[in-house]
């Protein structure tokens, strides 16, 4: 194979149609998404916890208190909610905040659960404020209000509901409404992963897929995850097509630093959204402070974006700062693009 079709390989996959993108994900995620609490790497605290939960509600045979799940994309948290109910030996009826638009769309949903059920709700910040008043007395007291009729001879009926466990996942509490998030018994808070565990991950994932890879390949994938599992596996998964177009089969070091350099994953783990974001807050904001809405028009994002799955690494890998005026490039996002610092951090 030549340079340029090898490298053509590369950046084709990197900008794969998104059909066949959400299909491979689809494909790869049933077969390496954790389906055990024993499999899930990483997390202690929240596994540690969530056992003893998991223990005394079995114990009790009684079904669990409602579970606020919430962090960063791709930490685990739709893995988590199968998990409980596999450990439940419950169903699980999942869904999104989103694609609930009316009330009357959750009465199926809710009436057919049996006890002990969970009904996952992803994105449950996103509910609306009709859907969510709708959802209290479900979560509250297992009812849920039919309104039948309308004007002077609308009627209310009350519908019991079995004991059922609300799992709610959202990347941002603090958009969740105060009673809404009064009505959860259990908060877990994912946090990004250690190379560490990322490792492990890669290790068990590229087993999964039938790939021969040693410790210190799984290693730099790991350190290029931006400390996130489904960034992982989806660098794993480039790095096995490369391998196996190149008819390599074992994966050392220097193969996986290759891929990810040619894929455009820098030694930091970004990518090429990531370095836009820094660059433009270093060369065109001179730093910071730059409020993130003028940061997403000058990108054309959506704030969303980049306030979900962009900023939340670079804040947590101490590239970039919130301050009360904006956000602020740190030392470090200098230093990564070899530009001179010259701010004084204090004065933010
Ligand atoms: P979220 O719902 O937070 O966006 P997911 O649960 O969909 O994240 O996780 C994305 C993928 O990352 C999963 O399909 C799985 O392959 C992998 N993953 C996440 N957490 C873990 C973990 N703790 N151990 C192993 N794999 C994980």
């Amino acid at each position: 194979m030549t340079e340029e079709s090898r490298h053509k390989l590369l950046k084709g996959n990197q900008f794969v149609d998104n059909q066949q993108e959400a299909e491979e994900e689809i494909v790869l995620n049933i077969s390496l998404r954790p389906s055990k609490l024993s499999e899930f790497i990483g997390q202690k605290d929240v596994v540690e916890n969530l056992k003893v939960c998991l223990t005394a509600a079995k114990q009790r045979k009684e079904p669990l208190e409602h579970i606020l799940l919430s962090g960063p994309p791709g930490l685990g948290k739709t893995s988590l909610a199968h998990i409980i109910a596999h450990e439940m030996h419950t169903k699980i009826t999942a869904t999104s905040g989103p694609a609930i638009e009316r009330a009357g769309d959750l009465i199926g949903i809710l009436t057919n659960l049996q006890k002990g059920d969970i009904l996952f709700i992803d994105e449950i910040h996103r509910l609306s404020k009709v859907v969510e008043e709708f959802l209290y007395p479900a979560m509250e007291n297992f009812q849920i209000d039919f309104v039948i009729d309308k004007g002077p001879y609308a009627k209310t009926i009350k519908f019991n509901l079995k004991p059922l466990t609300l799992v709610g996942a959202t990347t941002r509490t603090g958009l969740l409404s105060a009673p809404l998030r009064a009505r959860f018994g259990i908060f877990y808070h994912l946090d990004f992963y250690s190379v560490e565990d990322l490792s492990q991950i890669i290790k068990h994932s590229a087993k999964t897929l039938g790939m021969d890879i040693d410790e210190e390949a799984a290693r730099e994938i790991a350190r290029r995850a931006r400390g996130t599992p489904r960034v992982a596996n989806r660098l794993l998964r480039r790095i096995r097509d490369y391998a196996q177009v190149l008819k390599i089969n074992k994966i050392n070091l220097e193969v996986a630093a290759k891929t990810l350099d040619e894929l455009g994953i820098d030694k930091a783990g970004f990518d090429e959204i990531d370095r836009k974001v820094l660059k433009l807050m270093l060369e065109s904001f001179n730093g910071g402070p730059v409020g993130i809405e003028s940061l997403a028009a000058s990108l054309n994002e959506e704030v969303d974006t980049i306030a979900d799955t962009i900023e939340p690494y670079l804040l947590k890998a101490g590239y970039i700062k919130r301050t009360s005026r904006g956000r602020v490039a740190t030392k470090l996002a200098f230093e990564h693009f070899g530009i001179k610092y010259e701010k004084q951090e204090e004065l933010f």
